[in-house]
This record gives C-alpha cells, sequence and structure tokens, in this order.
C-alpha cells in the first residue's frame, strides 16, 4: 500500500521567505510536529505534548529525521501499514526567521531563538537542546505580547487549511474561554509596510473584555479584574445585545463635547456614579454563540461584531470603525489628525501601535 505522504528531493530556500508548520499528528501517540524550512529541508521536532503558548511551560521536542518540503502542506491519512501511521492535520502554518545571524551554528550548538509568524502561533520561541539528551530539545514561548495562558491546543484544534472539511469545523461549537488575555500593542518607531493592515482608533479609555452569557455581562479589565460593578448599568445594557454568548474586546470610554474620548471625565463619571456616560467601543469580536473565533482572521471578526452592534448612535455599545491599506500612507493622515492609530494585521495576530 503507497502512503499518500508527499516525496521529494532537497528542495531551494529563500532566506527572506521560510516556512514553517505545525502537524498534529493522531498516530498510537497523538504529537505535534514542528517543522522548520531550513536549507532546502524541513528540520523536524516531535513534540508530545504540543506547543504552549505560556512562557512558564517547556515542552519537550524531540528531533526527528528532515522531511522533504513538500511536506509542509501535507494533510492527510498515513494507512496503518506505514511508518507513522494515522490523521495529519495542519494545525498551524506560516513563516519563520532565525534571529542571530548564524542559525546553522545555533542548530549545532543547540539554542535556537525564533519568530513565528502563524495563525495561531507567533512571536518569539526558542528550541534549546537539552544538555545530555541526544535528540531531546525543549521548545520555549519568549515573553512577548503572543504569549499568553490560553491554552492553545484546546481552544483551536482545527486545521488551518482551507481543504479541511468545514462541516466540522463549523458546526462544532466550542465552550467558552475562561480567561483571555487582550492582545496588546507593541511601539515601533514607523509604520508597516504593506496593505495587509486595519488601522483601528487608539482611545483614551478602559481596555475592557465584555464577557455576555445569558443575559449577563462581565465587565473585565486587561488585567482581569472584574468592574463590572463600577460600570453600574452599562452591563446591563450590553446584555441586551443580540446574542446568548458573545466575547467582546474594546474599551470603556466618556465622548467630551467634541465626541472625543476622555480619560479625565471617564474618571469622573465614575467617582460620581455618573455610569449612564460610559460608552463601550467595541474593536473586536472572540466568541459568539458558541463558536471560538480567535483564529479566524481579524476582518473576518469585524464583520460579525459590526453585525452584532446596532447601528444606533445612542446605544451603550459602539462598533468602532476601522479602515484598511498601507501603514505608511496612512501615517500622513495620522499627523494631520493629531491622533494614534493602532494597526493590526488583516489575517494575523499581531498588533502595533505607532
Ligand atoms: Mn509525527
Amino acid at each position: 500500500m503507497r502512503t499518500p505522504e508527499p516525496f521529494g528531493e532537497i528542495g531551494q530556500s529563500d532566506p527572506d521567505n521560510l516556512v514553517f508548520v505545525v502537524q498534529r499528528h493522531k498516530s498510537a501517540r497523538e504529537h505535534y510536529d514542528l517543522r522548520l524550512e531550513f536549507d532546502g529541508v524541513l528540520k523536524s521536532w516531535a513534540i508530545p505534548e504540543g506547543p504552549s503558548l505560556s512562557p512558564k511551560v517547556r515542552r519537550l521536542a524531540i528531533a526527528t529525521e528532515d522531511h522533504p518540503l513538500a511536506y509542509a502542506h501535507f494533510e492527510g491519512d498515513i494507512p496503518d501499514s506505514e511508518y507513522g501511521a494515522g490523521l495529519i492535520v495542519v494545525w498551524d502554518q506560516g513563516s519563520w526567521v532565525p534571529l542571530g545571524d548564524d542559525p546553522t551554528s545555533a542548530l549545532k550548538n543547540g539554542e535556537l531563538k525564533f519568530r513565528l509568524a502563524g495563525s495561531k502561533l507567533a512571536g518569539g520561541w526558542m528550541l534549546k537542546k537539552l544538555p545530555k539528551g541526544r535528540t531531546e530539545w525543549l521548545l520555549i514561548k519568549e515573553r512577548d505580547p503572543s504569549a499568553g495562558e490560553v491554552d492553545i491546543l484546546v481552544t483551536s484544534p482545527a486545521s488551518v487549511l482551507g481543504s479541511t472539511p468545514k462541516k466540522g469545523r463549523i458546526g462544532q461549537t466550542a465552550p467558552m474561554p475562561k480567561k483571555v488575555r487582550p492582545q496588546l500593542p507593541t511601539k515601533v518607531p514607523s509604520p508597516p509596510e504593506g496593505a495587509d493592515w486595519v488601522h483601528e482608533i487608539k482611545y483614551d479609555g478602559h481596555r475592557t473584555l465584555a464577557w455576555i452569557n445569558d443575559g449577563e455581562t462581565r465587565l473585565i479589565t486587561r488585567n482581569g479584574f472584574d468592574w463590572s460593578k463600577k460600570y453600574g448599568c452599562l452591563g446591563p445594557a450590553l446584555a441586551e445585545l443580540d446574542c446568548k454568548t458573545a466575547l467582546i474586546d474594546g474599551e470603556i470610554i466618556v465622548q467630551d463635547a467634541r465626541g472625543g474620548a476622555s480619560f479625565d471625565l471617564l474618571q469622573r463619571a465614575i467617582s460620581e456614579g455618573r455610569d449612564e456616560a460610559l460608552v463601550f467601543y467595541a474593536f473586536d469580536l472572540l466568541y459568539l454563540n458558541g463558536r471560538d473565533l480567535m483564529q479566524e482572521p481579524l476582518i473576518k471578526r469585524k464583520e460579525q461584531l459590526r453585525r452584532l452592534i446596532p447601528a444606533s448612535e445612542d446605544h451603550r455599545a459602539q462598533f468602532s470603525e476601522h479602515t484598511e491599506g498601507n501603514g505608511k500612507k496612512r501615517r500622513v493622515a495620522k499627523k494631520r489628525a493629531n491622533r494614534a492609530w493602532i494597526l493590526r494585521q488583516k489575517a494575523l495576530h499581531c498588533t502595533v501601535d505607532f
């Protein structure tokens, strides 16, 4: 019986565009295979427990044989009679860059630092060889904005390829996450190149996650504190949105006479108990009616969020408008308007502030 796996010669690698893939391999012992394109092959490590977004967690990564480049897109069933039998799905995919000027010796010396830009894994990572091990390495997440305590293997089990059976994916209901760390921006000196960016308004208010569950709302600060009581009638107003469950990322603000967000007025409104002045500007939708949206592209999440928030200007929840386009060009507009912008990649989980 022939295996459907691709096979091939050593390919050519473009050092500026290296592919990485994590395949979930449901063999006798389920594991995740991390593969990094390097010198025309895929360097490979099997991670029994899968990658973790927490910098506190070190996951064992066992170096395995190099694979051909074509294998990065492979998803399917390897028959029982073959080596590595079982179902393989492309759990994450994207590009990677080695940090430091000599990745060849970094690999040889057993300490490779790198950055990932995938749909699920992003930011800084390190592979560190165990001192006495021959094939044993550790995969460690660097402390950066893409780190977090969410168990991504549980919240995002599905394949990232379009060929995945869509039935299972759409029909599947996911439990509401217990804890989510809001995505925080990284300050950069100049806006990024390219048209893949969404430009959001930066508000002077309280970044807040609104957890709506069956007519009740909890308003959680970016550090995880429940401030629902402090915001008075704002929570109940959000609970009236047309949904059973939702997790919305936004900013609580108070508008001044010119319509801008005033932090000073916000603090006064809270201390004086004038909660009717508070408005929730929503810019991201992470979960809706039993569906985990966190791995969907940002632009798709915003479409669903726009449908959820009433168009009325008087509503306590407002949809935060954004524009799409080239960062460099937008900067001019920013200067004119004397306003700060947050940029987020349309498809990836990456945020910069300039
Ligand atoms: Mn494997």
